[in-house]
């Protein structure tokens, strides 16, 4: 089975390339989805978060975006903060992996740059780059794009094996994903 890694910062693109890729039958484990599953399902571990990350008692469900304003403006916060969360995401996502039965499957990461481990497991590594990412992701979640700038700052690109050019029309990525699959994913 192919694993096939796809990066990129911001409202590049990647989640819509991957919903295309994902429509012609390829699985797609979204690392940001699954992470967000991890503080629900695994009360043990949110109770640490909000001691040790947001520092207050744990109330039975963690603020999200409490949590991101927290370990953004404190990056040793988010770091101890991503150690624990790869330490659990990895065997999720291998168990993930051994149970599917599709020529190729398709990991989705912001920062698989920063989690050696998940990219070792990747075969071909893929990152989706736009000129108008900040622009678009401003758009999308309605806030300036200044805004946008301060959160991408602490992406880090990746030496990936493929680009993807996301600077044109949606139809233009599609075709793109169509070439992709047939060329990687079959
Ligand atoms: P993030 O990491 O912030 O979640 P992302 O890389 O997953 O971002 P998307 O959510 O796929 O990016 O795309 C960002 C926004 O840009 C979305 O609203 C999406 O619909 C739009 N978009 C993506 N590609 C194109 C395109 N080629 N033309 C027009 N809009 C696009």
């Amino acid at each position: 089975m192919k694993i096939i890694g796809i990066t990129g910062g911001i409202g590049s693109g990647k989640s819509t390339f991957c919903g295309f890729l994902a429509a012609m039958g390829v699985p797609v484990f979204e690392c940001d989805s699954q992470v967000k599953r991890l503080y629900k399902e695994d009360t043990e571990f949110a109770k640490w978060v909000a001691e040790n990350i947001l520092e207050e008692t744990f109330s039975g469900e963690l603020s999200l975006k409490r949590l991101s304003y927290v370990v953004f403006s404190h990056p040793e916060k988010l770091a101890a903060l991503e150690e624990q969360v790869f330490k659990r995401l990895t065997p999720r996502l291998e168990a993930w992996i051994a149970s599917q039965n599709t020529p190729a499957v398709v990991i989705e990461s912001a920062i698989l740059n920063k989690v050696p481990e998940i990219a070792a497991l990747c075969g071909t590594i893929v990152e989706v780059t736009s000129e108008k990412a900040m622009e678009r992701a401003a758009a999308r979640d309605g806030v300036s794009i200044g805004a946008i700038n301060k959160r991408a700052q602490v992406q880090q690109r990746f030496d990936a094996d493929i680009i993807i050019r996301n600077d044109g029309s949606l139809e233009e990525l599609h075709e793109e994903a169509k070439n992709f699959y047939n060329l990687y994913c079959k």
